[in-house]
């Protein structure tokens, strides 16, 4: 297993696991259950960690994070659900969670 990705937003972290998921990847989150009332630990222990679960998949996982920081040809997207904007880096609407980034886009 190898980290690929972490974030203090949780909500990043979950966007990303979908995405590599997506591609066929099988990843782990780790942390996910410590993220809430855990006051005493130093804010970085409680980042979500994204891990894919064969190394040979790193190289692959890596790149495909790396596409999606790169926001070529992306714009941003309004849900069709909600009505609200979301940012071109979400796969998912902020609000709702409805999976409208590729409908939503005009
Ligand atoms: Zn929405």
């Amino acid at each position: 297993m190898k980290l690929i990705y972490t974030n203090e937003n949780c909500f990043l972290v979950g966007n990303i696991k979908n995405i590599v998921q997506r591609k066929g990847i099988p990843v782990v989150l780790k942390n996910e259950f410590l993220s809430g009332g855990s006051g005493d630990l130093a804010p970085h222990d409680t980042w979500l960690e994204l891990w894919v679960v064969n190394d040979a998949d790193y190289d692959q996982a890596m790149s495909i994070i790396q596409d999606f920081n790169d926001p070529i040809d992306r714009e941003d997207w309004i849900c069709s659900s909600c009505g609200e904007k979301n940012s071109s880096s979400f796969e998912f609407c902020w609000n709702c969670q409805t999976d409208d980034a590729n409908k939503g886009r005009q």
